[in-house]
């Protein structure tokens, strides 16, 4: 009998270690990928700032306790933007019925921080936006339909941005901006029993990327940022969706102490993956009409900073204008030039699809059709599913 359970007990501790072979394996990979990232890194050109813009740096799409199913305090979130190094917040409170989340929410300079009070606001015709700044009305106007919710707000001089595309249905209405890349929707699509394990090997040394390992190019939403551009201007950014909120935790009582607590988006670390970078003419003042005025005109990349601070980065033409900007088409051929500030490989997109290709740090490419032109940069790391940076694009009409 004992002698039963002792082969039972065996070959239960076999199936243990053999079912975590593969994370033990992901975690060497991933201290792999560490070590090549600071390889590339140490390879970093700093690029003389070669134009007239100066790079600002920030989050869009961020939540507090304010807007509800959030659990973030002002203070948590102040702390988080200051030691990320960040320029700008962009708040996105949920709307309420009783109050006006947006005069609540943070608004001005906080700890050399500039915050926008921006709310997220669902539409009649089942669409949802980012509203910047937000407004006293907007949990009424939820009312509306989105081309009247559009026109009003616009004319009230806000920006409005598509969050969730995947779920947007007027594709025709007339936003500012689209949220090709979510890091709540992309967290939403880790496999949970894949991930725990990885956690539990990783998450001490690695956690900050082993999340971006999770990191896919969104295909799908790309596509349709394609399709719209081919027509229109529309600016490119990613969301945070951030409320530091998603965690795990064993033991805990009724006052809310956590004996093992894992909390996996804490504002701090959510602030460090991936950033929109705006650029705003180096004469002109930086606060919240400059910035929201550039990232209007599409002045904005947005960039894996945890993998390689993207900062210097350009795309432009050989004429000094750059993303966001329309060309005529008579002024073709245009020269179009791409700066990096690591050796990546440069792809040109032009309405979606790729036209060519090089690798370094500088890129020349010239276009002599018509199009929406952008471009993506992939470091030498072939585990990532994510470009290092996508830029806005530049309009060739
Ligand atoms: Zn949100």
């Amino acid at each position: 009998m004992k002698r039963k359970l002792k082969k039972v007990l065996i070959l239960l501790f076999l199936i243990v270690l053999l079912s975590q072979t593969p994370f033990i394996y992901r975690r060497y990979e991933l201290a792999k990928l560490s070590e090549e990232i600071a390889r590339i890194n140490s390879q970093r050109k700093e690029l003389e700032a070669q134009d007239r813009y100066a790079d600002y740096k920030g989050i869009i799409h961020v939540h507090t306790n304010l807007g509800g199913h959030s659990t973030g305090h002002f203070e948590e979130l102040i702390k988080a933007a200051q030691n990320s190094e960040l320029d700008f917040v962009i708040m996105t409170e949920h709307t309420a019925e009783f109050f006006d989340t947006s005069s609540l929410t943070l608004r001005g300079k906080y700890l050399g921080v500039l915050f926008v009070n921006g709310q997220e606001v669902d539409t009649a015709s089942g669409d949802r936006f980012l509203m910047i700044p937000g407004h006293a009305d907007s949990f009424m106007d939820s009312k509306l339909e989105t081309a009247d919710f559009i026109r009003k707000y616009k004319s009230l001089g806000r920006l409005i941005f598509v969050t969730y595309p995947e779920r947007l249905k007027s594709k025709e209405a007339d936003f500012d901006g689209f949220e090709f890349f979510s890091l709540n929707t992309n967290a939403r699509r880790i496999n949970p029993g894949l991930f725990i394990f990885d956690a539990v090997w990783s998450w001490r040394s690695y956690s900050e990327l082993l999340l971006t390992k999770y990191f896919a190019r969104p295909d799908d939403s790309l596509r349709l940022y394609d399709e719209l551009t081919a027509k229109r201007k529309v600016t490119l950014f990613a969301g945070s969706d951030a409320h530091s909120n998603i965690g795990f935790f064993l033991l805990g009582d009724d006052a809310g102490n956590k004996v093992f607590y894992l909390k996996l988006d804490p504002y701090e670390r959510v602030f460090r993956l991936i950033r929109n970078h705006v650029l705003v003419e180096k004469d002109k003042v930086f606060n919240e009409e400059t910035l929201l005025e550039a990232i209007k005109r599409g002045r904005l990349f947005v960039g894996v900073d945890l993998w390689g601070d993207t900062r210097g980065f350009r795309f432009m033409t050989e004429n000094g204008q750059t993303m966001g900007d329309e060309i005529e088409e008579t002024e073709m051929p245009v020269r179009l030039k791409v700066l990096s500030p690591l050796p990546a490989k440069i792809v040109l997109l032009r309405n979606g699809e790729k036209v060519s290709e090089s690798y370094g740090t500088e890129a020349v490419f010239d276009v002599s059709e018509k199009g929406a032109y952008r471009a993506e940069l992939y470091l030498d790391l072939p585990t990532l599913r994510m470009p290092w940076i996508i830029s806005n694009p530049i309009y060739v009409r």
